[in-house]
């Protein structure tokens, strides 16, 4: 599996699927989650929908992913996945992994083998970076998978760096 970091917009990324840092609801939110279904349409937000109404009647739970259609992305697919918030007082680390590795299942069952992830919870979610990617990178690399290719795709220089150390070490 190749593993890399880069910094970019994950919305543009043309990729078999491109995984949104979603909230539980499954109904859009900020952030990248803002981005995908802004840039995608309301496709994403209708199959969403059908989601809540069917299999996740109360939304998606922390550490699980679900797939729907990219609408208008270049991706084939979007793989949504829910993020613990950070919190000082308890280690969420298992959750946050969770997000890699089922994430990597969803698309094992699609038949994806090309992957993008953004830096789930690192945003409104307070999860600190470094910490984050190391998480990241180590489940990605533990997870047994078709994928081939994993694209982590970080916003801003400071995350892409700490990304791009994490791979060095874990990948
Ligand atoms: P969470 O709610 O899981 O913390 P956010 O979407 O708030 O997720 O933020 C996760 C990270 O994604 C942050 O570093 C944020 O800057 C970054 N981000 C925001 N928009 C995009 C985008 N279009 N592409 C890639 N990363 C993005």
């Amino acid at each position: 599996m190749r593993i890399t970091a880069v910094q970019g917009d994950i919305t543009e990324q043309d990729l078999d699927a491109v995984v949104n840092a979603a909230k539980s609801t499954l109904l859009g939110g900020g952030g990248v989650d803002g981005a995908i279904h802004r840039r995608g349409g309301p496709e994403i937000l209708d199959a969403c929908k059908q989601l809540r109404a069917g299999d996740y009647p109360d939304g998606l739970p922390t550490g699980q992913a679900v797939a729907t259609t990219a609408g208008k992305l270049p991706a084939r697919w979007v793989i949504h996945t829910v993020g613990p918030t950070y919190t000082a007082s308890e280690d969420r680390s298992e959750l946050l992994a969770s997000c890699f590795s089922e994430s990597l299942k969803v698309a094992g069952t699609l038949g994806a083998r090309t992957i993008a992830f953004p830096a789930i919870s690192t945003g409104s979610y307070c999860y600190p970076v470094e910490e984050a990617a190391r998480i990241a990178v180590r489940a990605v690399h533990d997870t047994p998978t078709e994928v081939d290719v994993v694209r982590f795709v970080l916003f801003d220089g400071h995350s892409r760096d700490a990304f791009a150390d994490a791979v060095r070490h874990y990948g």
